[in-house]
């Protein structure tokens, strides 16, 4: 039948180029895996439990079958990441002014310990203001005391110590013994006391504590300073001047703190495809792969936050990513990565870009893939990033050439720090988001004001998948143009704004 062979012929050229084209991507390619991930059996998929077993098991056999190898040190899949969660338990605190004790009328204060127990008598205590100078210098004494600090932002704090974190830290350098900080209008104390209740999990390799940190509210401070016969408003009205050098509260406070403290060890996935021109540098695709886990106390009838849309659908992408470039004969290498703790600021990302299974120089682009079951078919595609790493014309002709519109503005970038791609962005690594989930801000802020985070982001008959279905077929043309050396030659000028 030669007119139907010929008619085949021009409609694979007309829907696919010249090149054999993997076959697309359906939703139910993509249901399957979301299915599994987000399924009651995988817990919520949280780091260190049997959650994240039985998730890196199924995308290690996934992602094997598709052809990848491991792509890690040693010729492993994994990266291990050491985390580490506190929380409080129980705290005695008692001031002392002048030897005499003092009894504050509020509750407000909540401090955790760097280790599980900590005990202390007599430590003197200082009111720093906002911690630093105008030059970014802690002007107090605080070696051996202990400081409180307040959090919210001033006009003269340089911008590297606007986050009231990173003031933190610098009183830490500075031999502060404990950090307390007074919340105020940024962060007030409830806020503040549910980030610490929720048991906050750190990196081990950045873990720079206090032995106490902690927070009390306003309130607390004008009790305590008031009971200690000082004024509290002139402290505050004084801590406004750009070169405070804070001030003895004439304290001493004994602490005898108990915490919860819990090591966990957890992992990144590196799955790799080997190129056929080495040194010719590497393509990355990363999703994350943690969630929340069981979220919800006893008692409650659904506890586990599943992580369908975040981040199951992402790595139900991946996977239909990698098993179509898997045996594909490319240039460079492709190297997928699903890292861990991403919910808990990016932690394993940051822990890939610390120590990379390639050189950073060496990677001409990162694709980052979450929470990308938000579109319907048909949406256009918006790029994070977008204006960052001059990949920007060169994504979109890969997107045209798919058919795909262009979200042209620069609104999806709002999330730009709040996805794994920021921890590589940071070190002048192009990373960029690309699809249709962050095309459409309506949808995607109608999720985020509903199941996001919580037990109701789970897999459902209404669950949307058509745009990530998409999505994938554009990162697998995607990942074909990048990993190619004769289309996507790499302009080292351009690279990374460091913006
Ligand atoms: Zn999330």
């Amino acid at each position: 039948m030669p007119a139907l062979r010929l008619f085949i012929l021009l409609l694979s050229f007309s829907l696919y180029g010249a090149v054999a084209i993997a076959k697309p991507v359906t939703e139910m390619d993509l249901r399957k895996h979301v299915e599994i991930l987000a399924s009651d059996d995988f817990e919520g998929r949280a780091p260190g439990t049997e959650g994240e077993r039985k998730t890196l098991a199924y995308l290690e056999s996934q992602w094997a079958k598709a052809g990848l190898k491991p792509g890690a040190r040693g010729g492993s899949w994994y990266q291990p990441v050491e985390l580490v969660r506190r929380g409080p338990k129980q705290a005695s605190v008692q001031f002392f002014a002048k030897g005499d004790k003092l009894r504050i009328v509020s509750d407000d204060i909540l401090l955790v310990g760097r280790d599980a127990a900590y005990k202390t008598t007599k430590l003197p205590s200082i009111f720093v203001g906002h911690g630093v100078n105008a030059q970014g210098k802690v002007a107090a004494d605080v070696n051996g005391k202990l400081a409180f600090l307040l959090a919210d932002d001033t006009e003269f704090l340089p911008s590297d110590m606007k986050a009231a974190r990173n003031r933190r830290t610098a009183l830490i350098d500075a031999g502060a013994a404990a950090v307390i900080s007074i919340s105020g209008e940024q962060f007030d104390f409830p806020i503040y006391r549910r980030a610490l209740l929720s048991r906050p999990t750190s990196w081990t390799a950045r873990d720079k504590r206090a032995d106490i940190e902690g927070v009390v509210s306003p309130q607390y401070m004008v009790a305590l300073v008031t009971a200690a016969g000082g004024d509290w408003d002139k402290l505050r009205a004084a801590a406004r001047s750009a070169d405070y050098a804070g001030q003895s509260l004439g304290l001493t406070v004994d602490l005898d703190i108990q915490s919860e403290v819990e090591r966990i060890s957890s992992n990144n996935i590196i799955g790799k495809i080997s190129g056929r021109k080495a040194g010719s540098g590497a393509v990355v695709f990363m999703g994350h792969w943690d969630h929340f886990g069981i979220c919800r106390p006893e008692g409650e009838e659904d506890r586990i936050c599943n992580g369908a849309v975040d981040n199951a659908s992402g790595l139900a992408v991946l996977t239909e990513v990698a098993k179509r470039l898997g045996k594909a004969k490319l240039d460079r290498d492709i190297y997928f990565v699903g890292t861990t703790a991403e919910e808990s600021g990016l932690l394993g990302a940051r822990a890939f870009a610390a120590d990379p299974a390639v050189p950073l120089d060496q990677i001409q682009i990162v694709l980052n893939v979450d929470t990308v079951a938000i579109a319907p078919k048909g949406a256009k595609v918006a790029i994070i990033g977008r204006g960052k790493t001059g990949l920007d014309a060169e994504v979109e002709a890969v997107a045209r050439k798919m058919k795909r519109k262009i979200e042209p503005s620069t609104d999806a970038n709002a999330f730009l720090q709040r996805q794994d791609g920021w921890a590589l962005t940071e070190k002048n690594v192009p990373a960029l988001m690309v699809g249709g989930a962050f095309a459409d801000l309506g949808k995607m802020e109608a999720f985020l004001k509903t199941d996001y985070h919580g037990p109701r982001d789970e897999v459902v008959e209404t669950l949307q998948l058509g745009g990530a279905a998409e999505d994938a077929d554009l990162h697998v043309e995607l990942g074909r143009y990048f990993a190619d050396a004769r289309k996507f030659k790499p302009k080292k000028a351009e690279k990374g704004t460091g913006e």
